[in-house]
């Protein structure tokens, strides 16, 4: 059955997937709809996790909570319409997407910003004891992971990286830091298949990682590329063995292959090909923003950055389509601040080619991460409206904590909740003053109260 506008002769706009290039326009859902234009949005969990703090999420620098944006309550606020799942087939012949679940929805226009993964069919057999860096909520499960390995009967946990990108980096800071926290004796080594840390970054940020990686105890190895992968340890091309008892991929991100398969021009990898209006080459009604596209035909640097500069562009574009009316270009910025978090609350700060690091540069990341995440936030027009809006979610909507974080055994250890007496778990939810705990039924452990939000 395909959804569409009920006959009302509104015109749909369909957000596909709920990543950082729509936040601007979810947060505007109101003003679509009040300019005639139903809004859907399809995401597979009701939370974006930022990915500027994902690291921090890693070493608990930052909590869940902290890090991730309510995607549902953006779109429903504004009257939209959330639609929990998974875009499998888009057609555009017939203006439709196909979801999971096997419903169709119909679009006028639409937006896809359904980001990346990292491409690990090379490792896939060891995957019980692989975290990719992509979703970033995966990141919330690495760090209980890393605190279950401990020291038992005297072993000393191994951590194994494998890329040296910014991710890379970030992983290998503060899964020390986690060890650190914890009182765990563990090492963590980090493999990388080029002769420097950082490749695109100026000579003086890769001199700077690097150093800071082995004074931190950190095993840096360098033209090492991980070609073979077995339970317990991974080989390099010229057959260095790594032992490990967990390892992390950061080996880069790719775009998903539906467009391709869904007869959309790509680009070379499979990212959406889009044109200076960020529009589809092959079908005018399809915008797009972030990772999952090509810019051009070619991919930007596949930073949160552009995504989130893309955000205004692509409001006004869907809309200015829709109306016959002219669009804007997206311009990408030459040059561009990155920070890398260094896991002890020292930051590495890279704008083109300025470079600096030290606290200064933790503190700037924190300020601007912090700032941006208060804009999306739960946004409260009237008072009362998020309590209002809290005490209408149902168990499975608590229970959601984000696609990438596995199963309800892990959503205790992953939000940090608590067992409250007499069955259940307490999770300490995100709202606006305070850290209140709401109450959720968990299958198999029990119902608890429900939420109080002051
Ligand atoms: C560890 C790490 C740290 C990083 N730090 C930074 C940083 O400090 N600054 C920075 O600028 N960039 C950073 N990045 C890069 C950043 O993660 C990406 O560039 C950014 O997330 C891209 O945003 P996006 O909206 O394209 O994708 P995402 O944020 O991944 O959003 C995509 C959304 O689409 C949904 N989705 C996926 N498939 C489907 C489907 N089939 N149907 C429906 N929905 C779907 C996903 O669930 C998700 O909600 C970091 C990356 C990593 C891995």
């Amino acid at each position: 059955m395909t959804t569409g506008n009920g006959g009302t002769g509104r015109k749909t706009i369909v957000f596909a997937g709920g990543g950082h290039a729509h936040l601007y326009s979810l947060r505007r859902t109101r003003e679509l709809r009040n300019q005639g234009f139903d809004v859907v949005l399809i995401n597979p969990s009701r939370f974006l996790y930022y990915s500027g703090m994902a690291p921090g999420l890693l070493s608990r620098i930052y909590r869940p909570e902290e890090d991730r944006i309510d995607v549902k309550y953006l779109v429903e606020k504004g009257g939209g319409r959330f639609i929990k799942d998974r875009i499998k087939e888009i057609n555009s012949d017939e203006q439709k997407v196909v979801l999971d679940s096997g419903e169709s929805i119909h679009y006028d226009a639409m937006s896809m910003c359904l980001g990346s993964g990292v491409p690990n069919k090379d490792f896939a057999m060891s995957k019980d004891h692989l975290t990719p860096v992509k979703p970033v909520e995966n990141m919330e499960n690495l760090h209980w992971e890393l605190r279950k390995l401990g020291n038992k009967d005297g072993h000393k946990p191994k951590v194994l990286v494998i890329g040296g990108g910014p991710a890379g980096c970030e992983m290998a800071c503060n899964s020390l830091r986690v060890f650190e926290d914890h009182g765990i004796d563990g090492e963590v080594t980090l493999a990388n298949a080029n002769p420097v840390l950082l490749k695109s970054a100026p000579r003086r940020a890769q001199k700077k990682i690097e150093g800071f990686l082995r004074s931190r105890g950190v095993r840096v190895l360098l033209n090492s590329e991980v070609t073979k992968i077995e339970k317990d340890a991974a080989y390099t091309r010229d057959g260095t063995k790594i032992e490990f008892d967990l390892f992390i991929l950061a080996v880069g991100i790719k775009p998903p292959d539906i467009f391709r398969k869904s007869g959309l021009r790509t680009g070379p990898d499979d990212g959406l090909w889009i044109n200076e209006y960020l529009q589809s080459v092959t079908d005018p009604r399809i915008f797009g923003g972030g990772d999952s596209v090509a810019f051009q035909g070619e991919a930007l640097t596949r930073l949160g950055v552009f995504a989130i500069r893309q955000g205004p562009v692509l409001f006004h574009n869907l809309q200015a389509f829709l109306k016959s009316e002219p669009m804007q270009e997206f311009k990408p910025q030459p040059v561009f601040l990155y920070i890398l978090n260094l896991g002890n609350h020292e930051g590495l700060a890279i704008w083109g080619p300025l470079v600096w690091s030290g606290k200064s540069a933790w503190k700037l990341k924190d300020y601007i991460d912090v700032k941006f995440m208060k804009l999306f936030q739960y946004p409260e027009d009237e008072p009362g409206e998020v309590k209002a809006y809290f005490d209408r979610l149902s168990a499975d909507d608590l229970a959601d904590v984000g696609s990438g974080i596995r199963g309800y055994g892990a959503l205790k250890a992953a939000t940090g909740g608590t067992n409250v007496e007499g069955g259940g778990v307490a999770i300490p939810y995100p709202e606006k003053n305070g850290s209140s705990v709401v109450a959720v039924t968990i299958p198999g452990e029990g119902t608890i109260p429900a939420p109080q939000i002051d």
